[in-house]
């Protein structure tokens, strides 16, 4: 019964973006239905050689992000970086004339690929930075993760893990884990690894996979920004924002570790820029990535706003410690974007009672 109403859902999702597309987007807008702001999610933007290992979600063409900055400025909402959005917010201009765009972590291809499409459109962005690599070229345990699982499959990766850590019962679940059927199997593995594998513990193995297997996080980390390139981001116009610095799920760390991962790292880019840092993302992003130790901290350090990667978008009334995000990759149409700033999914939300 589930799968059956899940599917119409997906159909009915499907079928009223496409509607949006053919202009119903457009004419809802003009009555009066689009209310909120959307703050766009992304990483990677085109296909640089350096990211073939990251997971396809992980990536948006240049081309797709072009045709949602023609599409805002048929819509005439002004793509904005995250501080101005807050900020318009605060002096009241209606939320649903801006979106803001982000690409979270801090990967080459935002300044290689994503910078002169901007520029070109005249359009803003954040970019939020996990820094420790982009001064040390070491990767998160993640990254490691995706290049193996990418070159030798996701069982090879669990059996590896399970013979070299002393996490003797975790190994085995990963094991177990591995062995699902399809796309579940990568998805579990990354799950115990994320929320229940011992911090340093992973860091250890991991690297000694990646370095069997004849790779180095120096080679991983040529997918990030250097600081040089991060600087002439800021430079021309775009805004850096904090990521922490290990891209640590902050809801496993203790209140000090979180401020610790938050304050560093924006106090490495105001170093590196010379501009204060205001806006956060959560790492992963999802509530339960996160804990109400990072409100006060973010408060505390001066941050006017923090990014999850809750699905909605945002007004007067959102939490400013809790923005919603809208997805973007080109596995996601792009008319499942227009059809939440224009309202139209909000509306079938309304009138047909169903969690779209
Ligand atoms: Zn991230």
């Amino acid at each position: 019964m589930e799968r059956v109403k899940d599917g119409l859902k997906q159909a009915l999702r499907r079928a009223l973006s496409l509607l949006n597309g053919a202009g119903l987007g457009l004419l809802l807008r003009r009555l009066g239905c689009a209310r909120g702001a959307g703050i766009v999610l992304t990483h990677c933007i085109g296909y640089a050689p350096e990211t073939a290992h990251l997971p396809a979600d992980m990536k948006t063409s240049a081309r797709k992000v072009e045709r949602l900055l023609l599409a805002l400025r048929r819509r005439g909402v002004r793509c904005v970086a995250v501080r101005d959005l807050v900020a318009a917010l605060e002096r009241g201009e209606p939320p649903e004339r801006l979106l803001a765009f982000t690409m979270d972590d801090g990967y080459r291809d935002n300044f290689t690929n994503a910078l002169p499409l901007f520029e070109r459109h005249r359009a803003e962005a954040t970019v939020f930075l996990e820094t420790h690599v982009l001064g040390t070229r070491v990767v998160s345990w993640l990254h490691r993760f995706f290049r193996v699982v990418h070159d030798r499959g996701v069982a090879f990766f669990a059996a590896e893990y399970a013979r070299r850590t002393r996490e003797a019962a975790l190994g085995a679940r990963l094991v177990a884990a591995a062995a699902r059927p399809g796309a579940a199997a990568e998805r579990e593995v990354k799950r115990l690894l994320k929320y229940e594998a011992d911090l340093d513990e992973r860091e250890r193995v991991t690297r000694e996979i990646l370095e069997a297997e004849g790779g180095r996080d120096a080679e991983l980390a040529a997918a990030y920004l250097t600081w040089p390139e991060a600087e002439e981001l800021s430079r021309r116009g775009v805004e850096l924002g904090a990521h922490t610095v290990h891209h640590e799920v902050l809801a496993r760390l203790s209140a000090a570790g979180v401020r610790r991962e938050i304050e560093q790292s924006a106090r490495s880019i105001s170093e590196h820029s010379g501009v204060p840092v205001v806006s956060f993302a959560y790492p992963y992003g999802r509530t339960w990535d996160y804990h109400a130790d990072c409100f006060p901290a973010l408060k505390d350090l001066g941050f006017t706003s923090a990014c999850a990667a809750i699905r909605g978008v945002n007004d007067a009334r959102t939490d400013r410690l809790e923005l919603r995000r809208l997805p973007l990759s080109d596995a996601i149409p792009l008319n499942d974007i227009l059809a939440e700033i224009d309202g139209t999914f909000a509306l079938a939300r309304r009138l047909l009672r169903v969690n779209l």
